[in-house]
């Protein structure tokens, strides 16, 4: 089984975040907004510049949709990226680079025998 810390760690070195990353498992979300999100990325600003990068993932709705936790925030890390390097969109927030970092971090994690599922799916990740 692979270790949790050390595959955040990997995700986090191979994307080339910078900013610290908090990661908040969540039992019980009530939010209107995020409650039947399987998870979601967001950061945490100060003068209009980041300082750290929140992600957020509903473990019930995880384990009702089969989603693997590490996949989960794998792909909550290429968001966290995305955000970083200003190259997130808002509406296309899934767009043609997104797919790309996807691609190469699964090739990276699969190098490092730590394989994950497909961090991309076109008809979930369909925004
Ligand atoms: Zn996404």
């Amino acid at each position: 089984m692979i270790d949790t810390n050390i595959f955040i760690f990997a995700c986090i070195q191979m994307l080339g975040i910078q900013k610290p990353v908090e990661i908040r498992l969540l039992s019980n979300n009530k939010n209107k907004t995020t409650k039947d999100f399987a998870a979601w990325a967001e950061t945490r600003n100060r003068k209009g510049v980041i300082y750290k990068h929140v992600i957020f993932t509903n473990l019930a709705e995880n384990i009702e949709s089969k989603y693997n936790l590490h996949d989960v925030i794998a792909h909550e890390l290429v968001h966290s990226i995305m955000l970083e390097t200003g190259k997130h969109k808002d509406k296309r927030h899934h767009d043609k680079s997104f797919q790309a970092i996807c691609t190469i971090l699964e090739k990276g994690l699969k190098d490092i025998g730590m394989p994950v599922g497909k961090l991309y799916d076109p008809v979930i990740d369909n925004s």
